[in-house]
């Protein structure tokens, strides 16, 4: 695998000597790869993460390049203020990867194909260096619902999952009564996402829309809880037990 190393100041050590056990995947928001690496080499501001200094470990760019800003084992600021089930410090426990993609503020613009395979193949490459399971490859709004909405309901998981990378909902497999038992009682739905590792403290409708986006993209549109989205956590939960 080909890796431009361009190394950025913006990173510090993993909290208590962390391994990461996570990936964070995102899209950059920029009109181009160029900007957003700009942005990760710009060492300047004086805080971390949010509004001043960011980065990923990698960014993949529109020629499917992957470059390399922060070593894997150090703590690089990509997830800013998140939580995964008990954990609210991401950076810590995750390596982070940018695909360039203008997203929701410009054209959110289809990911390019080679970008993907570039993707797989790194994904690949890390998991020979550290243990990272199949449901803990998450998009930066899983952990930050609400204020993040990348890398988008373009981004094709489904793809990902169907080359043994990421969890993803069973089509076909049957949750009948809890299903109903859902549809009726919405909050047995939000509890289910708490219990697979979304934030409790998030609002509803942000939760919704996170999860939608991630493992039920045809049921985004709908308002309401739907039997798609029910059928989509029970069929995670199912698979992490
Ligand atoms: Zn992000």
């Amino acid at each position: 695998m080909q890796l431009q190393k361009t190394p950025t100041e913006n990173w510090n050590n993993r909290q208590n000597g962390a391994e990461p056990h996570y990936i964070i995947l995102h899209y950059t928001g920029t009109k181009t790869a160029e900007e957003a690496a700009a942005r990760f080499l710009d060492s300047t501001p004086d805080q971390e993460d949010l509004i001043g200094r960011i980065s990923p470990h990698y960014m993949i760019d529109g020629a499917s390049n992957i470059l390399q800003f922060v070593e894997e084992d150090k703590r690089a600021w990509h997830a800013g203020k998140s939580f995964w089930k008990t954990e609210a410090d991401m950076n810590s426990h995750s390596i982070g990867i940018e695909i360039w993609n203008t997203g929701h503020e410009f054209e959110c613009e289809e990911f390019i194909p080679e970008q993907i395979d570039a993707l797989i193949e790194l994904i690949n490459d890390i998991r020979t260096r550290w243990d990272i399971p199949n449901a803990n490859i998450l998009g930066h709004s899983d952990i930050a619902p609400g204020r993040k909405k990348d890398p988008g309901e373009k981004f094709p998981w489904r793809l990902l999952e169907i080359n043994g990378i990421g969890l993803m909902p069973q089509v076909g497999e049957e949750h009948d009564s809890p299903k109903k038992e859902m549809l009726e009682i919405p909050d047995l739905f939000y509890k289910a996402l708490h219990q697979f590792g979304y934030n409790p403290d998030a609002n509803p409708a942000d939760l919704l829309w996170a999860f939608r986006a991630h493992y039920a993209p045809k049921s985004l549109g709908s308002k309401d809880i739907d039997e798609e989205t029910c059928a989509a956590i029970l069929s995670l939960l199912a698979q992490t037990r």
